[in-house]
């Protein structure tokens, strides 16, 4: 036992790379408005770098990470790394070709972006086609020169790479790609190109290269395991190669863990949190002669490792791999960057957090835990378990658990059809309604008055006269434009989780918790530590106001339970189940508000249904029964004659179209346009007989869509579904557009549905 506790190394898989005062952000963007210029941007990246290596340094981890760093997104530099650039950005070339590949510029539209996994971060789809070559720029390879640079610093480092199974999976073939063409048929010539760079980083010094392959963490079939198998046989025998450690990440790898175990990698890293079960795969694996990064402090989440099972599942491999390191998960980029730049946290919830920083220590503690003998660690694991476990008050809220425990799963509301008949008497809309999403523009003059009011600069009267004049405003225009389902605007709302979370019981907020979502977008997502209650009405205000404005009906608008979890942080001491049934019946409780104050239409958000489906087919089923119990316990507690809606932002459904019909909702509005209306056929064919609000025009585009443009997805869309049930409406919420843009497609969108209507 002593020999083997002698060697337990420290590592993590990555590191937030944004900067404690958000230093890439403004750089970045300082960049782009020409306020900087790239020297200036490169500088600060690689003050960034350097930043990360020397904290890692410092806090004690044996083996540091490079080529973690990126301007934008990983995904995107090993497109540039490899030469996979379509042929649009032929014309330009360095920082200008990277950026117009992430964000397009007038004359060419940029990748594809999608979300990362399981995970709230987008990277940029890497476009591939049949003639794709892919070479390393022997003078310019990233992974190479930050390797160099860290080493020139005086630190040693892993240099990670996407993997190329993980980089062929999240690619898509290229438009004009012929139709049997998939990415995953360039393994052979991409994993030459790996092994081109292996020698290059062998020959730079680096005695061990990571090798992410995340999309392991999903089902893969035979053939992609074999294909896994084959190409890390081909890199085992690059000449003068570094050590190979492949990194699996966000769940069990189950049987691609023998398959590596049989090719001549030195090392894998495993997620033992979100892959528990691969701890007890380890035995008998035939990892006795390889490296094992045990992943047991959480990436994903903000709560304090439980130190004393982590040390006990580290224990238990000890006997079955060649060599044992701790780490992370998988890379810290998810959670935000240190605990110690937050003032504002409840103490009670404080104590349990662990944030990027803090994660780094839990480690370095594991590992000497794990190396000196847990008694030489005694006193900082009792300090830290004490503050773990400390109950934090206001966690348990009997109220709230006797009424779940009495609702059950709430009485189902009557069937569709008949409430549909109600609700067509009751509203008298015309055919093919027309309404918006939620938000309208949040132009510079609404944010600087939340800021104010926030700051103290303006007092609560002050604030709310100018969010009504807001409201006022926003009323009128929709009246002129000729809007059937009115909507306040959402002035007042930061964010479409925040807003909610600020206002429930059982969410706390941070100041500095940013978190990457894309590029130079962060958020920074509240934590839910406690029971959720709602100790008062949280929009019943602003809506009824818009209501008393307006002979038209006005619709309601809330985040759903899903969406309120998926963007934050959330308690892992309960099922998610729970959680989320706790925060339906606030929002039920809202909505019954709503209700009461004469509101007919409630809208319930749920854009990242999608995103939480697990990556295991297997485990899909139990999801999709908490989700669509949660949503209906919400919104089954109206009347037959209100009408609830729910949006969702994303158009491809595959798995999940039949969760659409299961969710009950009334009216479901999704993104379409970029599919031209495809889903709405989908929706049809999988038995989806509910109103459909198909959007009819992309809203992340400043384009205005013509008027015949509209009426002719309309008209595609009547092939699907019957003028009763089509809504029109647009893509998404208007917030980040500007009324130079939102006004005059809304004109043009409702004429086409009047045009429509009048010929249909
Ligand atoms: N009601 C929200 C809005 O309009 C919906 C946003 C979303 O789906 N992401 O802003
Ligand atoms: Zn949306």
């Amino acid at each position: 036992m002593a020999d083997s506790m002698a060697t337990v190394k420290t590592t993590v898989l990555g590191y937030p790379r944004i900067g404690a005062r958000r230093e890439l952000k403004r750089a970045t963007e300082g960049y782009w408005s020409g306020r900087i210029d790239a020297t200036a941007l490169r500088d600060t990246a690689a003050r960034l770098r350097r930043d990360t290596w020397e904290t890692l340094r410092a806090a004690g981890i044996d083996v540091i990470p490079s080529h973690t760093f990126s301007l934008y997104d990983h995904v995107l530099d090993h497109a540039v790394l490899f030469g996979a650039i379509p042929d649009r950005f032929a014309g330009l070339a360095g920082l200008d070709r990277y950026f117009a590949m992430a964000r397009g510029t007038e004359d060419v539209r940029p990748l594809e972006m999608t979300k990362w996994f399981d995970t709230n971060y987008h990277y940029l789809v890497p476009e591939l086609g049949p003639d794709t070559t892919f070479t390393v720029d022997r003078a310019q390879a990233a992974p190479v020169r930050e390797f160099r640079e860290a080493a020139a610093a005086g630190i040693d480092t892993r240099p990670v790479l996407l993997g190329p199974l993980t980089f062929l999976l999240l690619a898509k073939p290229a438009v004009d790609a012929p139709k049997d063409f998939r990415p995953l048929d360039l393994l052979g010539p991409l994993t030459e190109a790996y092994a081109d760079l292996l020698e290059q980083l062998g020959a730079a010094g680096a005695t061990w290269v990571q090798l992410d392959e995340p999309a392991l963490a999903a089902d893969r079939t035979p053939e992609e395991l074999a294909a896994v198998g084959a190409a890390y046989d081909r890199l085992g025998a690059v000449p003068n190669r570094p050590k190979l450690m492949v990194a699996t990440y966000f769940g069990p790898i189950g049987e691609a863990l023998p398959v590596l175990a049989r090719t001549p990698v030195e090392g894998v890293a495993l997620d033992l949190v979100a892959g528990a079960a691969d701890a007890d795969r380890v035995i008998g694996a035939g990892l006795s002669d390889k490296t094992v990064v045990a992943g047991l402090v959480d990436g994903r989440n903000v709560w304090r490792t439980d130190l004393p099972r982590a040390l006990a599942t580290a224990g238990s491999l000890l006997g079955s791999v060649g060599e044992l390191m701790v780490g992370t998960s998988c890379s810290l980029l998810h959670v935000p960057l240190d605990l110690d730049l937050e003032d504002d946290l409840p103490p009670g919830v404080r104590g349990q957090l662990a944030f990027a920083r803090q994660k780094v220590d839990e480690v370095v503690l594991l590992g000497r835990a794990l190396r000196e003998g847990r008694q030489a660690v005694e006193r900082e694991l009792s300090e830290a378990e004490a503050q773990r476990t400390a109950a934090s008050s206001g966690v348990v809220d009997s109220g709230v658990r006797a009424r779940l425990a009495s609702l059950g799963q709430g009485t189902p509301r009557p069937d569709y059809a008949e409430r549909a008949r109600t609700q067509a008497t009751a509203g008298r809309l015309p055919a093919l309604p027309t309404t918006t999403l939620g938000s309208f523009p949040q132009t510079a003059e609404i944010r600087r008055t939340r800021a104010d009011f926030r700051a103290g600069r303006i007092d609560e009267p002050t604030y709310r006269a100018r969010m009504r004049a807001e409201i006022d405003a926003v009323i009128a225009l929709q009246e002129d434009i000729g809007l059937d389902v009115l909507v306040h605007g959402e002035p007042e709302r930061n964010d479409m989780v925040q807003y909610f979370a600020e206002r429930l019981a059982g969410f706390a907020s941070t100041t500095n918790g940013w978190v990457q979502s894309y590029g130079t977008r962060y958020v920074r997502p509240p934590i839910l530590y406690g029971d959720v209650a709602r100790p008062e009405a949280m929009t019943v205000e602003w809506t009824t106001y818009a209501q008393s404005r307006t002979s038209h009906p006005v619709k309601g608008m809330l985040t759903g339970p899903v969406t309120m979890l998926a963007w934050s942080f959330v308690r892992d001491d309960q099922p998610l189940a729970e959680t989320a049934a706790q925060v339906a019946l606030a929002l039920r409780d809202e909505i019954h508000d709503l209700e009461s104050a004469g509101i007919r239409f409630i809208q319930v958000d749920e854009p990242a249904l999608r995103e939480l489906l697990p990556l295991h087919v297997a485990d899909q089923p139990a999801y999709v029964e908490w989700a669509v119990a949660a949503f209906r316990l919400a919104t089954s507690g109206v009347a037959d004659h209100t009408q609830i809606h729910s949006h969702m932002c994303y158009s491809e459904f595959g798995e999940i179209v039949d969760t659409i019909g299961a969710l009950d909702a009334d009216v479901t509005s999704v993104e379409a346009a970029r599919s031209r209306m495809e889903l709405v056929g989908d929706l049809a064919r999988a038995g989806y007989r509910r109103g459909i609000g198909p959007g009819v025009y992309d809203i992340h585009s400043p384009r205005v869509p013509s008027v015949e443009e509209i009426e002719e997805s309309l008209r595609l869309a009547l092939e699907a579904v019957p003028p009763d049930r089509l809504w029109v409406n647009p893509d998404c919420g208007l917030k980040t557009r500007g009324y130079a843009e939102a006004e005059p497609a809304l004109r043009n969108m409702v004429e086409a549905a009047r045009r429509v209507r009048d010929t249909a």
